[in-house]
């Protein structure tokens, strides 16, 4: 979906394919938030609720509309009975009343009946889940349940490089791979103790010093300023902060043979992706990568074991693998490979609620099955 920023909210939604997007306030709180629903095909659409001083709310529009698509591809690419969504709150999440805001979230995370299921992203937390646990029950990653996904997306992504590194070089090992991470919080803290662990070599920056120089302690690592990231000289490049960056501006300073990493939409435009492939850089889809997260969810909202989620999560090794090699046979770059199994997964499903004889529901598990 390529947005021009000219259009206006109604013709971008009215392009974008979504079931349904949905404002909701509360003047009493200043809340505002905006609940994008991608899809319901495969189940009820899941998608985390990002809490962000946009400065303007076609910006958050815009992010809601990506972030929910990217969760019902990756849900389906997961082989996950779930559709994609996304929820924004639209503030400064260092302002206002945590508590009032949160419980408005959560009515109107009630107010769509089950449809939608959230828990945490970025601006928020596992606390704040309880508030909106006060509301609905249509909310995970509460601290007493699956809690913080970080460290399992993050052990996701590290599988995901193994699988990188094998598919590109050969290797079974990260050992001795220098790595550059750009974003040392959550996710990127965690995978930088899996890369260290494993006998990487590191290069981290964050805009918040802190947490670089946290890392930068506890795991060996090198620091460079935010900006200097793209430019290292390592063999992989970690985005794990925000969005977007892979773009015109970055592509050119990389000099790094593979692209992975936690952040969602890490690529601006479809065509960074087949920019990175030109370039011959191998870009893991990030829809694959980060899916340790809400593989992790499926302990509280499906009941699995610990073990089944560890065993999901180490298998993301084998469907990066087998994604990169089913890229190699179609002649293409494998975010293109990424976007079109999903979406088969999900016109498949589609399809069989709507015609009654599952021939494409029955394609789309051969491709699934053939895949993973
Ligand atoms: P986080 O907020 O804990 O960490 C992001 C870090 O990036 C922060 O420390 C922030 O200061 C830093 N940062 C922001 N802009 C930066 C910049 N320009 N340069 C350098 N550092 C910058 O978030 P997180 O939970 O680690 O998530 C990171 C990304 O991974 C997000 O895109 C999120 O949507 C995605 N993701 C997270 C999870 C999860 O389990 N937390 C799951 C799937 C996807």
């Amino acid at each position: 979906m390529r947005i021009a920023s000219t259009k206006s909210i109604c013709e971008i939604y009215a392009e974008s394919e979504h079931e349904k997007v949905v404002l909701w306030s509360d003047p009493t709180c200043g809340y505002r938030g905006i609940i994008a629903i991608h899809s319901t095909a495969l189940g009820p659409a899941v998608g985390g609720t990002r809490f962000w001083d946009y400065g303007c709310d076609k910006v958050a529009s815009l992010d809601a509309l990506r972030l929910s698509r990217g969760m019902s591809y990756k849900n389906a690419l997961a082989g996950l009975p779930f559709g994609g969504g996304k929820a924004v709150i639209i503030g400064n999440s260092r302002t206002g009343s945590r508590a009032e805001i949160f419980r408005a979230h959560g009515k109107f995370v009630e107010s769509l009946g089950g449809a939608f299921i959230t828990a945490e992203d970025v601006g928020t937390t596992p606390a704040d889940m309880v508030l909106v646990r006060q509301q609905t029950r249509h909310v995970a990653g509460l601290p007493d349940k699956s809690g913080d996904p970080s460290p399992m997306t993050a052990l996701g992504v590290f599988q995901a490089m193994l699988a990188c590194a094998k598919y590109r070089w050969g290797s079974a090992t990260l050992n001795g791979i220098k790595v550059a991470i750009q974003g040392c919080g959550n996710t990127g803290y965690h995978l930088a103790r899996e890369l260290y662990n494993a006998g990487a070599e590191l290069i981290v920056c964050d805009v918040n010093e802190e947490r670089a120089r946290r890392v930068a302690n506890e795991f060996e690592a090198g620091t460079v300023p935010p900006q200097e990231i793209f430019g290292v000289d390592a063999d992989v490049f970690a985005p794990c902060a925000l969005g977007g960056v892979i773009n015109d501006i970055t592509i050119p300073q990389l000099k790094v043979e593979i692209i992975v990493g936690s952040a969602n939409n890490q690529l601006l435009e479809d065509s960074h992706g087949t920019a990175l492939a030109e370039l011959n850089i191998l870009y893991a889809p990030d829809c694959v990568a980060n899916s340790g997260g809400v593989i992790n969810g499926c302990r509280e909202l499906l009941g699995w074991e610990q073990s089944e989620t560890m065993q999901r999560i180490v298998g993301i090794y084998d469907r990066m693998l087998a994604l990169l090699n089913l890229a190699e046979d179609q002649g293409l770059p494998p975010h293109k490979t990424a976007d079109r199994l999903a979406r088969e997964l999900i016109a498949g499903t589609a399809n069989k609620h709507m015609d009654g004889h599952g021939a494409v529901a029955q394609l789309s598990r051969r491709v699934l099955r053939s895949v993973y």
